[in-house]
């Protein structure tokens, strides 16, 4: 798809977290689709190991160090995108976690901390400075697609509910901020992932997690990457022009 007219370089979107799951077959998507990528990322070196056979609307997507539950990171991130590869078009706010598993009661609240830092805070924090890089640089179309989760809306009781208050939480910004920012021409919207098969449920100490949920998602399997990626790439095009706050369900029915 060709995304700009005339000698203008393809349109540069930032994936936070894309160096796996979900946030790589953001990044894969899009770079087929013709945009320049930028993702950020804990670990640059192996990140752009595995974006080396992504070859973006520039030839090859590029990784930049970022911890989304840094601040000081987020600002070094922005600029050092807005230095090497110009104006941002948008943003999607990927990267998160989950924490162990149990009932909130037994859980340590240094990982709710944790878990409040890098999904609810390093999503808007991320947003924000977007959004003071969009005010600076000219342009058009400018978007953000923030993660949610299914769990946004079931809770995720005895597993993880201060995992589904974030994103909660991630919804609610998503509808805010949209209202806040629509007459300046920006877009925000959400995409809530029901289960997805990747590596955040190995990470959470639970690896049968998809094999389990599938049965009850109504169409009978968990979600792959690609589906999400698709949805992130529909709210990002010109084709959801008319879509600000609003949120994706991508479940199977979940
Ligand atoms: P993965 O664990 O596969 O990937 C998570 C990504 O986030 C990794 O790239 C990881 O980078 C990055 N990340 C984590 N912490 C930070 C940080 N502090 N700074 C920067 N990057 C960070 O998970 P998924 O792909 O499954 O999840 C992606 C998003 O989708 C998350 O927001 C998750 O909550 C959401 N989601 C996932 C669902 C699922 O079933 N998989 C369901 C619903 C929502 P690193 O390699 O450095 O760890």
């Amino acid at each position: 798809m060709v995304l700009d007219g005339g000698s203008q370089p393809p349109r540069l979107v930032v994936v936070t977290g894309g160096s796996r799951g979900i946030g790589l077959a953001v990044t894969r998507r899009l770079a087929e689709d013709g945009y320049r990528i930028v993702v950020g990322c804990r670990h640059e070196e192996e990140t752009s190991k595995v974006l080396a056979g992504v070859r973006d609307g520039n030839g090859t997507a590029a990784a930049i160090r970022l911890d989304v539950a840094d601040q000081r990171s987020i600002d070094e991130f922005f600029s050092a995108v807005q230095d090497r590869f110009g104006p941002i078009h948008a943003l999607v706010n990927n990267a998160g976690i989950t924490g162990p598993l149990g009932r909130f009661v037994e859980a340590d609240l240094s990982w709710v901390r944790r878990v409040a830092e890098v999904n609810m805070l390093g999503t808007m924090g991320c947003a924000k400075a977007a959004l003071l890089h969009f005010a600076a640089t000219p342009g058009s179309g400018r978007s953000i697609v923030n993660i949610s989760s299914v769990a946004a809306q079931t809770g995720s009781p005895g597993e993880y509910v201060h995992y589904a208050a974030t994103k909660a939480a991630i919804e609610a910004f998503t509808i805010g901020l949209a209202r806040e920012v629509a007459k300046e021409g920006i877009r925000i919207n959400a995409v809530a992932p029901g289960t997805i098969a990747t590596g955040i449920h190995a990470m959470a100490g639970d690896p049968d997690r998809p094999q389990r949920v599938a049965q009850r998602v109504p169409m009978g399997r968990v979600g792959r990457p690609e589906e999400i990626a698709n949805a992130v790439a529909w709210l990002i095009s010109p084709a959801s022009s008319y879509v600000t706050g609003a949120v994706l369900r991508v479940t199977g029915g979940l």
